[in-house]
């Protein structure tokens, strides 16, 4: 590759920003303009989730492990069994509060083809979102005996 600033022949070039145009330049010139090309592309921690992690680059960072340890923290969490007919649960609770499958989305913050497929019961919901279903429509969709809910 040939950069664009002084010609001379290089392995890789940069791309830089010299007065609105974009040129592909050595590593010595790309100081004459701005740099466009990141040198490092860091790998951002998923937003919410915003873990310091300071390592030298190139480090692993530290892995969950599955260990058997781990299964007992959240073994006390099973996956939710939930009741045969809990898309129809929702779909009547929806109705007998007179809202649009839109206005359920809105209210547990997911799209309105999210409750689509929970009422039809095609897709299984993570228990967090389960959850939202039954404190905001005060029903409960599991088929376990332990009632999470209080009637209040
Ligand atoms: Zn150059």
């Amino acid at each position: 590759m040939i950069c664009e600033m002084c010609g001379k022949e290089v392995p890789s070039t940069l791309r830089i920003e010299v007065e609105g145009s974009i040129l592909r330049v050595c590593e010595s010139c790309r100081r004459f303009g701005k740099l466009l090309d990141p040198l490092i592309s860091p790998t951002p921690a998923a937003s919410g989730s915003a873990r310091p992690w300071n390592a030298p680059v190139g480090a692993i960072p530290p892995r969950p492990r599955r260990s058997s340890e781990e299964r007992d923290l959240f073994s006390e969490v099973p996956d939710m069994d939930l009741a045969p007919d809990w898309g129809r649960r929702i779909r009547v609770a929806r109705e007998a509060r007179n809202w649009t499958q839109e206005e359920l989305g809105k209210r547990l913050n997911e799209k309105k083809s999210l409750v689509l497929k929970l009422e039809g019961g095609s897709f299984r919901p993570p228990d967090d979102t389960i959850r939202k279903v039954e404190t905001l429509l005060k029903i409960r969709l599991r088929s376990d005996a332990k009632d999470a809910l209080t009637s209040a």
